[in-house]
């Protein structure tokens, strides 16, 4: 008898990556979030909702003669599931799931060797930054930081030793745009892997490999989860060699997520797309508010036409989520009082989540950036970043419009 058919307990039946599992792949995005690869039909007990499979090992029927999975940390079937959908959504043949997005992003560097040089967008991620900077630098591996707004300072940058890009956009927080298919272009003729933090937009609004990039990584934590009640990371990608490796690298450095939480990432998955339309909504909505607030100096957000890069932003994503930052007129005393001020925004880290926050990247998210480079960077006392969450938009309103009231 196939191994193949068996279908043991309420486990999660025998699945691949490239399985499109029972129906025939659905067009729409939110279908795909819902159905792809969960079918009842695929585990035995017909739960609509896939089975957590929490076990850490798994039986053999001989030696080394498995099923197919033989320890969780190489291999879980929540995970598998999870990885399925998340690949799915970005148009990509494979997917991992890992502890954290910082653990994908080891993951990427654990694919480099010393001598080789990497060129980093300068305005990423505060915890992306110190990885780079301040560990991945310590394996003798040349971490070069560049404004990649000019697209042309990346050609600039490679040297014969590059071998990977990272770019983020938009960045966070001052949220410059950058132009992912023009990156690939460069990227390709010079065979250096391009890989994409796609983090603040998700899929839903854009898919960087279809503009060329080799891997787009995520943290989950933010909108993909979007519920604050997980940390955890992924990678997608169609380029079965860099999976592969990357895939070794998820066992072997034992950076692996939770079954439970791969679970909650899933759950969380199915209304990613109406969550997203409503940030969208919403941050537009405040952002507006805020660029006609005479105590504002300035507000950055991509959908809006005074931004820079409005233009290629529309071309390359099909909208912008609910994160954005403003630069209130005042200095630092201004910006801790507006903040301690709020009482619908949380003022805390993180952003993706239901409910709404704010945060003073200068001391907060971006206190790990050296000061000098904040400096370059644009990310002075008065920048205040917000995460504009599910709540009603005029709650949100009124609650900005007390803090304003707090510091005049
Ligand atoms: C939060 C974040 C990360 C790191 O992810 P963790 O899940 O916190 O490890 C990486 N990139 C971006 C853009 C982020 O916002």
């Amino acid at each position: 008898m196939s191994k193949e058919k068996e279908h043991i307990g309420n486990g999660v039946s025998n699945r691949s990556s490239q399985n499109d599992g029972y129906l025939p792949y659905p067009k729409g995005f939110a279908t795909a979030s819902i159905h792809h690869g969960q079918e009842a039909e695929l585990w035995n007990s017909m739960a609509v909702v896939a089975p957590i499979v929490m076990s850490t090992t798994f039986k053999q029927y001989g030696p080394a003669d498995t099923k197919k999975y033989e320890y969780g940390r190489s291999g879980n079937p929540t995970r598998e599931v999870l990885e399925d959908v998340l690949a799915k959504l970005d148009n990509a043949t494979y997917g991992l799931a890992f502890a954290s997005g910082l653990g994908a992003i080891t993951a990427v560097f654990g694919m480099l060797k010393s001598g080789d040089n990497i060129i980093v967008g300068d305005d990423v991620y505060g915890g992306t930054n110190r990885l780079f900077n301040r560990v991945v630098a310590n394996y003798n591996i040349d971490v070069t930081m560049v404004d990649l707004v000019d697209i042309r300072n990346l050609e600039k940058a490679i040297k014969p030793t590059t071998k990977l890009i990272w770019i983020e956009t938009p960045t966070n927080p001052t949220l410059k745009v950058i132009d992912i298919k023009a990156a690939s272009v460069i990227a390709k003729r010079n065979n250096i892997v391009l890989a994409v933090d796609n983090t603040f937009l998700t899929p839903y609004l854009q898919r960087p490999l279809d503009l060329g990039a080799d891997l787009v990584v995520y943290s989950l934590t933010k909108y993909m989860n979007g519920h604050s009640d997980v940390i955890m990371g992924s990678i997608s990608t169609s380029n079965q060699d860099l999976y592969e490796k990357l895939k070794f690298l998820q066992n072997a450095m034992g950076i692996v997520p939770s079954p439970f939480d791969c679970s909650q990432v899933n759950r969380s998955l199915k209304t990613l797309a109406l969550r997203m339309q409503q940030h969208q909504r919403a941050g537009m909505e405040i952002a507006v508010y805020l660029k006609n607030h005479p105590q504002v100096e300035k507000v950055i957000h991509p959908g809006l036409e005074c931004h820079p890069q409005h233009l290629l932003h529309k071309q390359q994503t099909s909208g912008q989520s609910g994160v954005f930052s403003f630069y209130l007129k005042g200095g630092l005393e201004q910006s801790k009082k507006f903040l301690s001020s709020l009482k619908i925004f949380t003022l805390a880290e993180s952003l993706g989540g239901y409910e709404s926050l704010a945060e003073l990247p200068s001391v907060m998210t971006h206190a790990s950036v050296p000061p000098e480079q904040r400096k370059v960077l644009g990310i002075s006392d008065n920048l205040i970043r917000l995460s504009v969450g599910l709540e009603d938009v005029e709650d949100l309103i009124a609650d900005l419009e007390q803090a304003f009231r707090s510091i005049k």
